[in-house]
């Protein structure tokens, strides 16, 4: 190993201290990654029939009101002028999400003022009497009983299959409710679509003549030279994979949601009018369909055909790609053991969506690398100040 950092994942946190490493530093990198592309789970491809760009994992839409992270971004790509719009089929019947005042007076059947329809929530949300600790009593607190079971329940249930009273309420509180028949999905400043693709954009971010990538390799595969008994104490690493996985499972499995995606093409230039539309209703065993045409309307694709893509949730397996943190109370105390164990390694930063098991957007995984390398990885290599954790010795 000669490089001067080893990288473990090759999605938005890795490539950014990467990128960062060998442009400021001149430090060189190694990045490995398990999969057969770069980018993580925000890796797109141009499906081979249609052309169109089809997000592997499921659709992403960059959204941030961080400037730093803006200017930081748009050093590798421009976006288009995209924003965000959903909606939600429930009892056969589509409404506006997120929950505004044209679902509330469709929901409804009024013509509620804005003020009418706070007052008819807070009448709906009126037996919840404590500050709201979970994502149902939020749910409730926010949106009040009815539009909850409607649209929050059964949807909630698909993608989580967890009591929505062990759910965390950081989960909705990702969602507005407005009074208002603004229905942008998000409120942020920045918002918009990679120009020419993410996997063009992602490709930019690691092209450096200082970083080398290293794909269809397991950081614990020892039959390889990049494995964690090789490098861990002999160069640094920044640990991007599950942090449970580090430890060997030590403290018991962090429990996690993946997905399995159905896409198909269909004979037709627009199957539902729209990018993205949720089904509410459990009877229907999909959470969403994406439909990738309608995130670039700019681009030349066929009129004839279109690629759809429904999206299943359930609990990840050992062998499945784990893509939501669950956070349930227990997994709250194992993540704290891990934190613990996690101080011991004195020479491995853990980052991003898996490394520190949290429910990250591409913005937040890329401004959490942005100070990771400000605070703790270009101290090190600039001034020798220790990497990570709680040094034995009784410094750091
Ligand atoms: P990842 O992208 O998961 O990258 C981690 C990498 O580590 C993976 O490539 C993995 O293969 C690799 N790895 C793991 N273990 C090992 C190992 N043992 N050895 C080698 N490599 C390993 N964000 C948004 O901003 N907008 C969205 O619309 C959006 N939609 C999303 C939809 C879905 C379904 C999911 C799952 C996420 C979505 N996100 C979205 C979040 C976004 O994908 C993440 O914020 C971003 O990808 C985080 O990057 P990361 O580098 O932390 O993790
Ligand atoms: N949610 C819901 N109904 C919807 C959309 C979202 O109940 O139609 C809830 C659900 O619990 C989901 C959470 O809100 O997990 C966050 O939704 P978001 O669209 O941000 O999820 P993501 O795109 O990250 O899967």
């Amino acid at each position: 190993m000669t490089a001067d950092l080893l990288v473990v994942g090759s999605g938005f946190f890795g490539l950014t201290i990467a990128e960062r490493c060998a442009t400021e530093l001149d430090l060189t990198v190694q990045v490995i990654d398990r999969r057969p592309h770069i980018g993580g789970n925000a890796y797109s491809e141009a499906d081979p029939e249609t052309g169109i760009e089809v997000h592997r994992y499921g659709a992403h839409l960059f959204h941030t009101s961080n400037q730093r992270v803006w200017d930081y971004v748009n050093r590798f790509t421009d976006f288009t002028p995209y924003q965000h719009r959903v909606y939600t089929t429930y009892r056969g019947e589509v409404y506006p999400l997120p929950i505004n005042l044209g679902t509330i007076n469709q929901f409804q059947r009024a013509a509620y003022s804005p003020d009418e329809a706070r007052a008819w929530v807070a009448e709906q949300a009126s037996r919840l009497t404590h500050e709201p600790a979970n994502l149902e009593e939020k749910a409730i607190s926010l949106i009040g009983e009815p539009l909850y079971e409607a649209f929050i329940k059964g949807y909630t249930a698909k993608q989580w299959q967890t009591d929505p009273r062990e759910l965390g309420a950081d989960i909705i509180s990702r969602l507005p409710v407005r009074y208002t028949y603004d229905n942008r999905y998000f409120s942020d400043t920045y918002e918009g679509l990679p120009v020419d693709g993410y996997t063009a954009w992602i490709e930019r971010m690691a092209d450096h003549p200082n970083i080398t990538v290293t794909l269809d390799t397991d950081f614990f595969d020892e039959t390889q030279p990049f494995n964690k008994k090789a490098c861990v104490g002999v160069t640094p690493v920044v640990y991007t994979g599950p942090v449970d996985r580090y430890f060997d499972g030590a403290h018991g499995d962090l429990s996690w949601r993946t997905l399995d995606f159905e896409t198909e093409v269909l004979p037709t230039g627009d199957f539902q009018g729209t990018t993205v539309m949720n089904y509410a209703d459990t009877d229907v065993p999909h959470t969403r369909v994406h439909e990738f045409r309608h995130f670039h309307p700019e681009r030349d694709y066929p009129a004839d055909r279109t690629v759809v893509m429904r999206e299943f949730s359930r609990f990840a397996e050992a062998d499945d790609e784990p893509y939501y943190p669950v956070n349930t109370p227990q997994d709250r105390e194992r993540l704290l053991a891990y934190r613990e164990l996690a101080k011991g390694e004195t020479d491995v930063l853990f980052g991003g969506r898996l490394g520190t098991y949290q429910y990250l957007d591409m913005h937040m995984a890329i401004g959490s690398a942005l100070s990771m390398f400000d605070n703790l990885v270009a101290p090190h290599f600039t001034s020798g100040t220790p990497l990570a954790g709680v040094r034995h010795d009784g410094h750091g």
